[in-house]
């Protein structure tokens, strides 16, 4: 069964964690060994799994991909948010994460981020949990 979350941004681009509510959404599905698939449905946001523990990781990679896709006149998409379908393309849409025992089977220093390119909005991600009781 496919869950919507609902995020909201608070600006431009943001990383959000969002690791504790795909872990409540598979919790609540009593899924013990399986797969969550996780998706955003919006073409300037991405879903990445990054170092959760130090915050200067996702400030590190939202600079580094404001350095490789600056928002400038160089772009043709008369919207002007070119920059954000970028970079939401170089970080992809979704992500999928293997269930064991009911927990999301993340790395020690793993966890799942929702990544805003042209908030602040009203966001959705949409969470399938597939898989064995
Ligand atoms: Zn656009």
């Amino acid at each position: 069964m496919l869950e919507a979350l609902s995020i909201k941004t608070s600006a431009r681009e943001e990383i959000v964690n969002i690791t504790e509510q795909i872990q409540r959404v598979v919790g609540a599905r009593g899924v013990e060994a399986g797969m969550v698939w996780v998706y955003t449905p919006h073409t300037t946001t991405g879903i990445t799994i990054q170092e959760g523990a130090d915050p200067d990781v996702r400030s590190d990679l939202l600079a580094h991909l404001r350095h490789l896709v600056p928002r400038d006149g160089r772009f043709r998409h008369a919207e002007g948010n070119s920059d954000a379908h970028i970079k939401s393309a170089l970080i992809g849409a979704s992500q999928a994460i293997p269930i064991e025992q009911g927990r999301l089977l993340l790395g020690t220093w793993q966890a799942i981020f929702f990544c805003e390119f042209d908030g602040p909005r009203s966001r959705r991600v949409l969470v399938q949990v597939m898989g064995n009781k």
